[in-house]
């Protein structure tokens, strides 16, 4: 496990103050006197003061030689989060750069990833959307998470293993397609830990079995090469490297392609950094002269770089014995791309290269616009995990041209990689001149020939949507779909629900269609019914998804009537008020859950927002996010809100929060559960931090049934001893404490 020590903010001066990169000195010394005034008294759960913190994340962004609002929002990124500074109060001190960072690393903490899958998707589009904006705001959260992971022994169990999860499966993934190899490589180490601490200490073991031959094999390796390059006419000597192996690369081809041990190719790896491209080929020349290459496995990610801009000659040869190992051949400029990735540009060039970086974060982009196309969430998660995946493979063109595709792409990907027409017009594929299914999947290597039609109207089939992996390839397909074809996509349409009514025995007068429909084609903003029969032909709408609530909606409808007084649902929608702009919707019931910002209790009074995709979320009308809302008076944005109101009676525990803010004394916390006790209300383990002075601000969390049982709750906590105030958790009470200069 990797040591984790502390730093202190005179080692960040001296950092700076030694480094060769211009910085506004003052302007970090200042964000970190506030920082630490701010997180005065908080702790982290190491017990270490929290400002550790903010100064680990600092320093590991200064190494990766991030510019000065980089490194202030770094040591100011969690006080908009944990403590009463506002957003305003960053802008009005440290500017909007550094306000928007900290913002924007603060809205990707609140994003969790760990959960159900629906969710997962949406929140992983929302972090490429954060990083699209800028970059940065992912970098710092990429040397937070580390910092998080290096510390993570301090944490109670459950939370080390969603960490541990979250960060293998989005952390570590994202920072491989921003090309920071390093980084990914120890949040997948330090992830592995966790997640397999049996398969770890197995690796760990054999690594130290074996360290001594390793390293006698690449010493010997090393010098025949650099003997072999002497004669070589190089502008200067090459650098060779033995290249340290990934413990979680050496898992995966372990556990995950059940190789053993002494098969692994790249236990045995060196690296040779010169100066120019042609002296890579040279290089890679000399070395096929002295050891016997593994032909199938050359890789040329010079001429063809990777997405994320990595560049390298990778060759695998025979060694001593018959023992493969693989060398790696690149220029010493393409090797700081390879440590650093898209973080390079600050680090070795003046300010930002936009152009380049454009290019290396175009595949955001890509994904970005494939998903408007879908909302079905199982389609984007999967199609996600392919594109976030690092292992490429590269296909080849009759003519030669290499194109690089992810693991498992198939023709159709391949033929619309090349050109959209090209994917359009496929009417079968060729490898190695041999016709193939078009599930089939692609490898390295193969030469794949798509055969076109010339028959102008020839379009993509639909089947070919679930045989794509590519987004790309399947927003493409989607599009055709959905632009050439309408009237057949109605038909379509039409006729796929018409049959999956039958099959459901679902009857619905034409006249009521629109009606029954209205939630969902909202939902997928459809204007008219035919829209929405067309979003169904051409994939938009998956009838997979539709289906089971269609039924569950039917049958409250039309097969219940009589009951359904009984069965009224929990929030039903309440006349439009002529005061605010809410509009009225004649949803009758929908699903919808309570929004975490608020927790809104029964009694409330409530306000609901359309979310795309899960139904109504409900908030209270006193919720910050609904305020900011009518704030800005946009009527597109208030069209998303409905009066609502709660119906019949609740007999479901909710969820509540309180911040209690005490003078820490001894009994506190006994005299508060006594009151909990005597009202039967669980509470869960609260959560404590010091703030100014003795006093101590305490959240718990209750399940209480509605707003009257709170309320004789708050009365009897007010009145405890020590107690200064009670109030429920919200976004707003610390702003609204800052307000009152508390
Ligand atoms: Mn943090």
């Amino acid at each position: 496990m990797t040591e984790d020590r502390v730093v202190t903010f005179e080692m960040i001066m001296e950092k700076i103050l030694t480094s060769d990169k211009q910085y506004d000195n003052s302007k970090i010394i200042s964000a970190y006197h506030f920082a630490a005034k701010a997180h005065e008294g908080q702790f982290r759960s190491s017990k270490q003061p929290y400002i550790i913190h903010p100064l680990a994340v600092a320093d590991l962004l200064l190494d990766l030689g991030m510019d000065t609002d980089t490194i202030c929002a770094a040591l100011l990124h969690d006080v908009v989060e944990d403590t009463p500074v506002t957003d305003e109060q960053l802008r009005e001190l440290f500017g909007k750069s550094v306000a928007a960072l900290v913002d924007g690393v603060t809205k990707l903490t609140q994003i969790p990833v760990f959960k159900q899958d629906q969710k997962k998707a949406e929140n992983i589009l929302k972090m490429l959307l954060a990083m699209d904006k800028d970059v940065r705001v992912m970098i710092i959260k990429l040397c937070d998470r580390m910092h998080n992971m290096r510390t993570l022994q301090f944490r109670p169990e459950h939370k080390q293993q969603q960490t541990a999860y979250e960060t293998m499966n989005v952390y570590a993934p994202i920072a491989g397609r921003l090309g920071m190899k390093q980084i990914q490589e120890e949040l997948e180490t330090l992830s592995l830990y966790y997640l397999d601490p049996f398969g770890y200490s197995e690796i760990i073991k054999q690594f130290d079995n074996t360290r001594e031959e390793r390293q006698q094999f690449i010493e010997a390796i090393k010098s025949r090469i650099a003997e072999a390059l002497k004669a070589a006419p190089l502008q200067q000597a090459p650098e060779i490297q033995g290249r340290p192996k990934s413990i979680y690369g050496m898992y995966k081809k372990l556990y995950k392609e059940h190789r053993n041990f002494d098969q692994i190719y790249d236990k045995y790896a060196v690296r040779v950094i010169v100066d120019t491209v042609p002296e890579c080929y040279m290089v890679l020349g000399v070395i096929h002269q002295i050891y016997k290459p593994l032909m199938e496995r050359i890789k040329d990610w010079i001429a063809r770089p990777k997405e994320n801009g990595y560049q390298s000659l990778h060759t695998t040869v025979l060694g001593r014995e018959g023992i493969p190992f693989e060398v790696q051949i690149r220029t010493r400029e393409m090797h700081k791309t390879a440590e650093y990735g898209i973080a390079a540009h600050w680090k070795y060039k003046q300010g930002v290269e936009k152009d380049n970086m454009e290019e290396q974060l175009a595949w955001v982009r890509k994904i970005l616009e494939a998903q408007k196309t879908s909302d079905d969430p199982d389609e984007i998660l999967t199609t996600l995990k392919i594109d976030l995946s690092p292992d490429n493979i590269m296909v080849m063109t009759p003519k030669g041209d290499a194109i690089t595709l992810p693991l498992e792409a198939t023709p159709i990907d391949f033929a619309y990689k090349i050109h959209t027409e090209i994917g359009h017009k496929m009417i079968f594929a060729r490898v190695e001149g041999r016709m193939v299914p078009l599930d089939y999947k692609l490898r390295t290597g193969d030469v794949c020939e798509i055969v076109t039609s010339k028959d102008a109207s020839k379009g993509p089939n639909r089947a070919w949507m679930n045989i794509a992996k590519t987004s790309e390839a399947k927003a493409k397909i989607r599009a055709w779909f959905k632009k050439e074809n309408r009237q057949d996509n109605i038909i379509a349409g039409k006729t796929m629900l018409e049959k999956e009514f039958r099959k459901s025995r679902i009857r619905i007068p034409e006249e009521e269609m629109d009606n029954f429909f209205s939630f969902d084609m909202k939902r997928h903003n459809c204007n008219t019914l035919e829209d929405f029969y067309a979003s169904i032909g051409y994939g938009g709408v998956s009838l997979n998804k539709l289906m089971p609530r269609l039924k569950e909606r039917y049958l409250k409808l039309y097969c219940q009537e009589e009951e359904s007084t009984k069965e009224e649902p929990l929030i039903r929608p309440v006349e439009r008020t002529t005061t605010s702009q809410i509009i009225l919707d004649e949803i009758r019931d929908c699903e919808h859950k309570l929004a975490k910002c608020c927790n809104p209790l029964y009694g409330d009074e409530i306000v609901g927002f359309v979310t795309r995709g899960h139904g109504l979320s409900i908030h209270r009308t006193d919720c910050i996010n609904y305020r900011a809302v009518l704030g800005r008076n946009q009527p597109e944005e208030l069209e998303r809100w409905l009066a609502v109101q709660w119906t019949g009676n609740n007999s479901e525990k909710m969820r509540t929060d309180l911040d209690i803010l005490a003078y820490d004394r001894v009994g506190l916390m006994f005299d508060i559960s006594a009151i909990m006790k005597e009202a039967g209300i669980s509470m869960e383990v609260p959560q404590s931090h010091k703030v100014r002075g003795n006093k101590i601000l305490l959240v718990i969390s209750l399940q209480v049934i509605n707003k009257n049982q709170l309320t004789g709750i708050l009365q009897r906590l007010e009145k405890v001893r020590s107690i200064i105030s009670v109030e429920r958790s919200s976004t707003a009470y610390h702003r609204e404490k800052e307000k009152r200069g508390e």
